[in-house]
């Protein structure tokens, strides 16, 4: 039967993309679905400095389109289109992008992880209006201004450090005393003359003089409690991820935070569906330890097409 791939993967970040390529490679014509944020967060991130092979650094979009292509040179197959849902209960398994419906052997999960908020009052209201959780996206609209950053990971400095480009004054708001971002990345925020950390404090309540952008923040110190109104043009969040799993709907085994749990290497509680990268990564989440999770997914789903019969 034609129109069943051999294998679809799910996502366009360092790991479906790497996965792409591989799969692309062991001949599988892979297809691939590139959802509502094609190349992932490698997109919205500044340069990438730690992606072997690029000695001078290399932006986050231009890494991920020569990945693409790379994977195109093989023959994958990518659609800019967002999975609602997928059908594991039966074999082939169906992916679901509106009423279309695709049909694949196996399936590689490469959904990536997507930025939290902080679930206020109006957030949805400011997003976009004084209220980003993407750096490059939005930091050329804060030349001059004055703003927050809330984090203490390496997202948060990196994004501070980034924004002082732009910014007159970046404020790092952190709800405790200690960071947990590395050193590097806490040093080099702390050097920057730009930058004022705000230590134990977070924000609970987002403030607009005019109703429609942010002017200001309610802090609350989260030792002592204390609150106090701070006039702000913007703020940016970094404060971490959650794993995009929704549209699995129960059918895949993850864990209390949502990730897919592994079993071995890539598999997942379904046979012949893959998983790699951020999705089933708590720990490292690094562009290229995905990158190196995709090649995993790749050829194990490979060699289970194989054993199939199917390849
Ligand atoms: P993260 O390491 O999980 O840090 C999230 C930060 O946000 C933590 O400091 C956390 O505070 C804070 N936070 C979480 N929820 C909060 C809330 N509701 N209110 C206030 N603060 C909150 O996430 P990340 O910084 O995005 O980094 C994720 C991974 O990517 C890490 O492995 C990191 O090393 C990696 N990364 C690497 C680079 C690089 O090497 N260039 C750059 C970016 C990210 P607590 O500390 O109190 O929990």
């Amino acid at each position: 039967m034609s129109d069943i791939a051999q294998v679809i993967i799910i996502g366009s970040g360092p790991a479906g993309l790497t996965a792409a390529i591989y799969a692309a490679r062991a001949n599988l014509a892979p297809l691939v679905f590139e959802g509502l944020q094609p190349g992932g967060q490698l997109t919205i991130t500044t340069e990438v400095e730690n992606f072997p092979g690029f000695p001078e650094g290399i932006q986050g979009p231009e890494l991920m389109e020569i990945m693409r292509k790379q994977a195109e040179r093989f023959g994958s197959k990518h659609h800019f289109e967002y999975v609602d849902k997928v059908d594991l209960s039966k074999r082939p398994f169906e992916v679901f992008v509106g009423d279309t419906v695709h049909r694949s052997h196996a399936l590689i999960i490469a959904t990536g992880a997507s930025a939290k908020w902080l679930d206020l009052e109006d957030e949805a209201k400011f997003q976009g209006r004084g209220l980003s959780t993407c750096a490059t996206c939005d930091g050329f609209f804060f030349r001059d201004k004055e703003i927050f950053v809330v984090g203490g990971g390496d997202s948060a400095m990196e994004e501070a450090n980034f924004l002082t480009r732009f910014a007159s004054k970046v404020r790092l708001v952190h709800r405790r005393d200690s960071f947990r971002a590395s050193k590097i990345m806490v040093d080099r925020a702390l050097a920057n003359p730009k930058i004022e950390v705000l230590y134990e404090k977070e924000i609970v309540r987002y403030l607009s003089d005019n109703g429609k952008t942010v002017t200001g923040a309610r802090l609350r110190d989260t030792r002592t409690g204390e609150e106090m109104d701070s006039r702000i043009d913007g703020i940016f969040l970094a404060i971490g991820h959650t794993p995009n799993t929704a549209f699995l709907d129960g059918q895949i085994a993850l864990d209390p935070g949502g990730y897919v749990l592994l079993n071995g290497p890539t598999g997942t509680s379904v046979e012949g569906v893959f998983a790699c990268g951020d999705v089933a990564d708590t720990r490292y989440r690094q562009a290229i330890t995905a990158a190196g999770h995709g090649c995993q997914a790749a050829m194990d789903a490979e060699k289970w097409l194989e054993a199939q019969g199917a390849h």
